[in-house]
């Protein structure tokens, strides 16, 4: 006779991790809910809900063969299909591993489920908190560093491997020039792949694996392909690869199909081997260890009103060219979010650099902008979406994250990319009809929040280049035109 059942979200799927942990066949029924809010709720990108979907049945496939009952239910909400489960079998204790976002959990307990500790991380909540409690400021490094030692990571007698705790110096590197990227893994497409795919009437790419051994394929091509290169090319973006050196491991690593530590031991061991060196294996363990365990420690530490932060007062509806990468001349933008069309994807500098500089120089609501990137992205979830837009990507906090907000000019997009080659605008003007939009905004930004910002010690260069500025008027005014055009998707 069942005794418990075990409720396992979509972005839980670990056979060892979570509730799972101490799930038997003989006494335990599992459930996974489908829900409509999930599917049709809000106008994800299809790639996203397949993957996820899909996921989620070879996962209860796979339980199913490992001999448990397992209930796949699809209905309105996820509390309506636990309770339809309930209607069939009994009222018995729903156990679930703690959620991942603050919504989740309130529901969830509200209701009656048991929970046990999140271990899809490698810092508990408990532990990120009481760091926290530490600090003046919440600086990642430092973080990256205490976490370095407590799980002896590349550290000898607390002395960093190599006598460096950080190699950035070394790497950042423009795109290199002829270069030959390695190919990526495809993703062979299966029967339930092909039945979700039918259900949802779109047609998958074979970027995503959505089985654990698809993950394990992921992750050996990038261990033994691409950790090697990593580091040096990591904050570049390449005009003729969309994927570079990235691991593209983070979908997997956010629906539970991997967990971190497996990821780190892989790493270290090719280090170990001498297959990759210390500046590429260092700056991807620092991004496992400390910038994933940060996000997530961030985000409970915040708390749940930390995601309607609108510092900056920035009231822009999105603009239109993030819902159709045609409504744009500039060539970085277009060619950034046509990549996300096509995969729901792209790495971190892109993100950062081009969709949320534009965000965050055009004044766009961050809120906006944070729903229109969870519902785009193949990884997103609340807990990683919310500190990185509204902290790192908007300074929309206020500056609780980061001490100063990344805004570009124009100069930066030129020296990491490719796409000033052939744009109608031209990266080294801030006035007139083909001044890049993106330098224009960029001084424009400083003007328009010099009371903000002309205080804060890290942007002194940034002001004092301001203030040096002869074409201060006619800048605002091309500013405002690039706004508009933006807004027409004329620009
Ligand atoms: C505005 C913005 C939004 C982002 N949204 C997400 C998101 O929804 N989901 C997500 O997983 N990552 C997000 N990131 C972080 C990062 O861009 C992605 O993790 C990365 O691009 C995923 O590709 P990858 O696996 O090839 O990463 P790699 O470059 O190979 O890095 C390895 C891993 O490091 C982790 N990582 C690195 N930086 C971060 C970070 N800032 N936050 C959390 N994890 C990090 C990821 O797990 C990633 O898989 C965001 C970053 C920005 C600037």
């Amino acid at each position: 006779m069942p005794a418990r059942i075990l409720y396992v979200p979509f972005d839980h799927l670990n056979r060892h991790r979570g509730v799972l942990r101490t799930a038997d066949p003989a006494t335990d029924v599992v459930v996974l809910v489908e829900s409509e809010r999930m599917v049709s709720g809000r106008p994800w990108h299809p790639e996203r809900l397949f993957f996820l979907v899909s996921s989620a049945r070879h996962f209860a496939a796979d339980l199913r063969a490992e001999g448990f009952d397992v209930r796949y239910v699809r209905a309105a909400t996820t509390i309506d299909g636990l309770e339809t489960v309930r209607a069939e079998i009994g009222t018995l204790p729903v156990v679930c591993a703690e959620p991942s976002s603050f919504q989740q959990s309130r529901l969830l307990a509200e209701w009656g489920a048991d929970y046990v500790p999140n271990d899809f991380f490698l810092t508990s909540r408990p532990l990120f908190a009481q760091w926290a409690a530490t600090q003046k400021t919440f600086v990642m490094e430092n973080f990256y560093r205490a976490q370095r030692v407590r799980l002896g990571i590349l550290v000898t007698n607390g002395k960093p491997e190599a006598g460096q705790w950080n190699f950035d110096a070394d790497n950042r590197l423009p795109p290199p020039k002829n270069y030959t990227w390695p190919p990526y893994l495809e993703h062979a497409r299966d029967d339930i792949d092909r039945e979700v795919a039918a259900e949802l009437g779109h047609e998958p790419t074979t970027t995503w694996a959505t089985t654990r051994a698809g993950a394990l394929a992921q992750l050996d091509r990038f261990i033994s392909v691409h950790l090697a290169g990593f580091g040096p090319y990591e904050d570049a973006i390449a005009a003729d690869n969309w994927a570079l050196h990235h691991s593209l491991l983070s979908p997997y690593l956010n629906n539970g199909l991997l967990h971190a530590t497996e990821v780190i031991t892989a790493a270290l061991d090719a280090y170990a081997r001498g297959a990759a060196p210390i500046q590429s294996v260092e700056a991807f363990v620092r991004q496992i260890i400390g910038w994933r365990e940060y996000i997530n420690g961030m985000y409970w530490f915040l708390g749940e009103d930390y995601r309607n932060a609108n510092e900056l007062a920035a009231d822009r509806p999105l603009l239109p060219v993030f819902t159709d990468s045609r409504k744009t001349r500039m060539n970085c933008v277009g060619s950034v979010v046509a990549g996300v069309e096509a995969r729901a994807w792209v790495h971190h500098i892109p993100r950062l650099m081009v969709l949320s500089n534009l965000a965050l120089l055009t004044g766009t609501n961050p809120q906006a902008f944070l729903d229109w990137m969870r519902e785009q992205f193949i990884d997103a979830a609340e807990w990683v979406m919310v500190p990185n837009i509204i902290g790192m990507a908007t300074h929309a906090d206020g500056g609780q994250l980061m001490t100063k907000p990344y805004a570009a000019g124009g100069a930066y997009i030129k020296r990491m990319t490719e796409f000033c080659k052939g744009c109608a605008y031209n990266p080294a003007k801030r006035v007139g009809p083909d001044a890049c939009p993106f330098t224009t905004l960029y001084w424009d930004f400083l003007d328009r929040h010099r009371d903000t910002f002309a205080r804060n010690h890290r942007m002194a260069q940034q002001f004092a280049g301001l203030n040096r500025l002869v074409d201060l008027p006619e800048l605002r005014v091309r500013a405002r035109e690039v706004r508009d055009g933006l807004e027409a998707g004329t620009i």
